[in-house]
């Protein structure tokens, strides 16, 4: 751990949607920096213009925004740091070339594609490795700009430490000399992020595994530099759920704004992304945001791909909708409800929810699980005909049974689940039926479901109009 003060940053490139491992990324540094009470920066990598994709950068911050990790600075609220844009940098990362220029720690490279395709041949024809280093020019031109500039590295052996991969090592001929600022003025992201994490104090550097292999550049580069080494802390990859695979975008892991709109929370997907690659060292596996902000540690990340997996993802999400306060709920599933729904008196929807809160697996199973307490079922005997118990039963039998619940059920003053089950109780003694039969023949007339709550409950909260209703058409439609 650092001395420093602590000051984390996420540096996407706007080049496309907010995949799970960019969330990931952001979210262990935004842990981190909330736990240390110290600073989570944004900063926005967007030097490479071919590979920019339009509305990425606002999708970025949309996402970060809908689940809640909030940044004190960045380049839509600016800071002492700023700007925090990589393209509106440009004089600052000259000004740091010019002082490796000036120490003679960099030089224009002047070689077409065509030579350097040469100078590959033949080092390929000799078996052995291309380095550009080899073929640093005799007579250095003045860099004016038109072409790239390019680290004159001096390669040693290193040895350091990554929180989560641990202590690394590797020898001087993995370093070589790399392009600085591209022939197009913006700088190489090895070039830029170097400078910015220096200049806007980065303490932790946490980013994904594809730059390991670049460290020992990285390390020459501070060292040319003269700049003090961030904590480096290197994620695994995130696996997909089947095979020995990176996940990729046909794995089923969607943009993070879709799980949202799909009905996952944000703290459900704040927990679950934290979980790929990190566990607090117990078996507890639901954690609130505050909780994840407590016992978060670097150290803790393991260092092998972790795996992504949809079904406990929703499993998790069922967690923590049954944790929610039934208000916190009601708001959030405001835009979920069936449009049966509208207009619907609040009390009974929230009734409703107490009621379904704990068999929802996302907030987009409400209409499903909630249409026929709004709009009325259409019966359809063949449910009753596919059912192994029901169908021991004769139409006969049924419309009997059915009309039975219907007369005792009509004597009670008080539609209260307690009153519902003594009297489905009682309805048990006189037909000598079993549960399993009866209630599921009720349920199915008063629903057309395939399956609902516990009936007691239902059919308190249906009302006693609603089910007596429901009860009589269900015989009538039993031909
Ligand atoms: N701009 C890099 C990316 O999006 C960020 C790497 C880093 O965090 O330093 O992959």
């Amino acid at each position: 751990m650092s001395d420093r003060p602590v000051r984390t940053r996420f540096a996407p490139s706007p080049t496309g949607f907010m995949h799970v491992g960019g969330v990931r990324t952001a979210l262990f540094a935004w842990l981190l920096a909330r736990q240390n009470h110290g600073q989570f920066i944004l900063r926005l990598e967007d030097t490479d213009q071919k590979r920019e994709v339009e509305g990425s950068a606002e999708h970025i911050i949309e996402s970060l925004h809908a689940l809640g990790l909030d940044w004190n600075e960045g380049p839509d609220i600016g800071g002492d740091h700023g700007p925090y844009k990589q393209s509106e940098r440009l004089e600052i990362y000259k000004a740091w070339a010019q002082k490796l220029i000036d120490a003679d720690r960099a030089y224009a490279d002047p070689y077409t594609p065509e030579e350097i395709e040469t100078f590959r041949q033949q080092a390929r024809t000799n078996k052995q490795a291309f380095l550009y280093r080899n073929h640093r020019p005799e007579n250095q031109p003045m860099w004016d700009g038109t072409t790239p500039l390019r680290f004159k590295a001096e390669p040693q052996a290193y040895t350091w430490h990554d929180e989560v991969m641990g202590d690394l090592s590797t020898g001087p001929e993995v370093i070589d000399d790399f392009i600085l600022v591209k022939s197009d003025g913006f700088p190489t992201y090895n070039f830029a992020h170097i400078v910015d994490d220096a200049e806007m104090q980065i303490s932790h550097v946490i980013r994904g595994q594809e730059f390991l292999a670049s460290m020992p550049n990285y390390l020459n580069l501070y060292d040319a530099l003269g700049i003090k080494y961030p904590v480096f802390a290197t994620m695994p990859h995130i696996m997909a759920e089947a095979g020995n695979k990176k996940l990729g975008k046909r794995d089923g892991a969607k943009d993070v704004l879709d799980y949202l709109k799909d009905g996952y929370l944000p703290e459900t997907m704040l927990n679950f992304i934290a979980s790929l690659g990190w566990n607090d060292g117990t078996e507890k596996e639901i954690f609130s945001v505050d909780e994840l902000i407590t016992a978060f540690r670097l150290d803790r990340v393991q260092h092998s791909g972790a795996r992504f997996d949809e079904k406990r993802l929703e499993w998790m999400n069922g967690q923590h909708i049954r944790q929610l306060p039934l208000n916190d709920l009601a708001e959030r599933v405001e835009p979920f409800w069936p449009e049966s729904a509208v207009g619907s008196d609040q009390d009974y929807k929230l009734q409703l929810l107490a009621l379904v809160q704990d068999r929802l697996k996302t907030l987009a199973d409400l209409p499903t699980i909630t249409s026929y307490f709004f709009a009325e079922p259409t019966p359809d005997w063949t449910m009753a005909d596919d059912n192994k118990q029901l169908r021991k039963l004769s139409p006969d039998e049924q419309r009997q049974l059915l009309q039975q619940a219907h007369d005792t059920l009509a004597t009670l003053d008080d539609f209260s689940a307690e009153s519902i089950q003594d009297t489905l109780n009682q309805l048990l003694e006189i037909t000598g039926q079993k549960p399993g039969i009866l209630f599921s023949l009720i349920r199915l007339a008063v629903s057309w479901a395939p399956f609902s709550p516990a009936l007691d409950q239902t059919l308190a909260v249906l009302g006693k109009d609603r089910v007596l209703t429901r009860l009589q058409t269900a015989i009538s439609a039993r031909g």
